[in-house]
């Protein structure tokens, strides 16, 4: 079995999810008391949030990037970034690194393409619903991506860090989610990205007509298929 660096804290809600469905999923398939070989790197969220917040990008990549090579320094076969939004900075945090990086939205893409799903709405922050680098990536696939408009995407953004990222999960905010992703769909969305880590603890494949797809656990288990391979 492979090991996994995972950079987590981002926030440490999500990586939790990530700890839980790995060690499920390595279990579940191997059986016994069987669990993943993993190193966790939990960053403090307040930095990168204010790296974010001020467009520090560079400064934000250079962090995660050492990070990194901590990971792979410490025994990591490849890394897993638990977050879509600093995807953004995944060619500074090569850069730093021998080891691979398992992409969040390409292996998104690939689940949206087995799917058969040819137009999908992007639920995420802002900087993954309206800067360039999580859209094309999908779009490279051959998928269409739709977003919310500016208010909803304001509202969606809102929630994650006020709400989501602090565990509060609030049956107010997943019916706005509902309605944003109704909205979505009335538009031509045959699926919706939860392209957020901390989105399905507050949406719900049963609250929805359409396929979700949920980054956080398709991700995770793109992280233990890779482990487990030969
Ligand atoms: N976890 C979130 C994501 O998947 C947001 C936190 C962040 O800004 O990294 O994008």
């Amino acid at each position: 079995m492979k090991t996994i660096g995972l950079i987590g804290g981002m926030s440490w809600e999500s990586s939790a999810e990530y700890y839980r469905i790995i060690n499920e999923e390595v279990k579940k398939r191997l059986g016994g008391l069987h669990s993943a070989k993993c190193l966790l790197y939990s960053v403090n969220f307040e930095e990168v949030e204010r790296f974010q917040a001020e467009g520090k990008w560079e400064e934000a990549g250079n962090l995660l990037g050492e990070v990194a090579y901590a990971l792979e320094k410490g025994g990591a076969d490849f890394i897993v970034i638990c977050t879509n939004t600093m995807h953004k900075v995944i060619e500074y945090i090569k850069r730093k690194i021998k080891i691979p990086i398992l992409h969040i939205a390409e292996a998104t893409a690939t689940q949206i393409k087995k799917s058969n799903v040819h137009t999908v709405g992007l639920l995420g922050t802002k900087y993954t619903m309206e800067h360039d680098f999580y859209k094309s990536r999908i779009e490279s696939n051959g998928i269409k991506v739709l977003v919310p408009n500016n208010t909803e995407r304001e509202i969606v953004n809102k929630i994650i860090f006020e709400e989501l990222c602090l565990g509060k999960i609030k049956s107010s905010s997943r019916e706005y989610y509902n309605k944003v992703i109704k909205n979505l769909i009335n538009s031509g969305a045959e699926g919706i990205i939860l392209g957020c880590t901390e989105i399905g603890l507050l949406v719900k494949q049963e609250d929805s007509e359409v396929p979700l797809f949920d980054t956080t656990l398709i991700h995770a288990m793109e992280a233990v298929n890779t482990a487990l391979a030969d």
